[in-house]
């Protein structure tokens, strides 16, 4: 360990990577219809050079996302260039691409997969992802499942009036295919027209609703880079997440930062604070040197952040151009 990780505590374990901001979907929630905009400045060599740099800081885990990470030809070799560096990689997405690139991102040493997945009735499916074919996620789940992927989770974003209907089946769903299921509360991230206070379902209804019908669910503590609150569902042998970042959010000890697909570092979901990395990701000696600035940073964002109304949320960028 560097004397300049002991010198920064809120050394960052997590990295979250936009690889794009290009979607094949248009989830209600996440974007405002624009996608693409962003000039894609990250490439495999310039990604593994940001991410091994940081690893000598305390990072432990890259997880790649977008818009859809899946639509870039070149995932694989993110993947696995980041891989060979000892970083722990997770992936992101819709799963419609899934078919076609589980196997091979197994093979390049993808360790964790999320799958999105906010509805099984397709219909309902195809009206929150704006117009989304459900049997292609499916079958990318399959897919993934064949590949060998162990703790596959399922995420599922709670909008009021929409999940209630949709728990059971996809508890049911989760249970028969060994996933992990993990409710997400719905933040407003980027003044989407979407964001009325009558969309918003605080996953304590969720959690609920599930006891009413299939016995209580034990607590096994915090999970997903200490994000979800994890419980084990008996009736159904099945886990099952809670991540609430708007009615209970986790700032505390927050150890995550973000690259965006034009470049730049974010330090928080809550807060419109950037900085550009792109003057710096084609030298690792440069890399060296402005690291420790991110550091200081993310530690100065996180205690703003602990002070900011738990329902205030960046608002220069949606979902799409974060990246989850
Ligand atoms: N396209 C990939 C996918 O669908 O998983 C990766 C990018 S997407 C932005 C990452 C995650 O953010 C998805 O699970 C999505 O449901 C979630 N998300 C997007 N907008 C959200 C919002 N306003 N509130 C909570 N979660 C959101």
């Amino acid at each position: 360990m560097s004397n300049l990780t002991q010198t920064f505590p809120a050394a960052v374990r997590y990295l979250r990577i936009s690889l794009t901001d290009r979607c094949n979907l248009s989830c209600l929630y996440c974007r405002a219809g624009e996608s693409g905009s962003a000039a894609e400045v990250l490439t495999p060599e310039r990604v593994e050079r940001f991410a091994g740099v940081l690893k000598e800081f305390g990072l432990r885990t890259v997880r790649l996302t977008g818009g859809e990470p899946l639509l870039r030809p070149d995932a694989v070799e993110f993947v696995r260039r980041i891989a060979r560096r000892g970083l722990e990689v997770a992936l992101t997405t819709n799963g419609l691409l899934l078919e076609k690139y589980a196997a091979a991102l197994k093979e390049a040493g993808l360790r964790r997969l999320n799958v999105s997945l906010d509805a099984l009735d397709p219909e309902k499916y195809a009206e929150i992802s704006g117009g989304g074919d459900l049997r292609k996620v499916l079958k990318g789940i399959d897919a993934a499942l064949r590949a060998g992927f162990e703790e596959l989770k399922l995420n599922a974003v709670a909008v009021k009036n929409f999940t209630e209907a949709e728990v059971d089946r996809l508890l049911e769903y989760a249970a028969v295919k060994g996933l992990h299921l993990r409710f997400v509360e719905l933040m407003p991230v980027g003044r989407l027209p979407f964001f009325t206070e009558d969309r918003f379902l605080p996953l304590d209804r969720i959690k609920e609703l599930i006891e009413k019908k299939y016995g209580r669910l034990e607590p096994l503590g915090r999970g997903g880079s200490g994000a979800s609150e994890d419980h084990f569902l008996p009736s159904l042998g099945v886990k099952v997440g809670f991540i609430r970042g708007v009615s209970k959010p986790f700032c505390a000890g927050c150890a995550k930062l973000r690259l965006t697909a034009d470049g730049r570092v974010r330090f928080c979901l809550r807060t419109d604070r950037e900085f550009d990395v792109t003057p710096y990701l084609d030298s690792e000696e440069e890399l060296r040197k402005i690291i420790p600035l991110l550091l200081e940073k993310k530690r100065l964002s996180n205690l703003l952040a602990e002070r900011l109304e738990p329902t205030r949320f960046s608002e220069s960028r949606t979902m799409i151009s974060i990246g989850g």
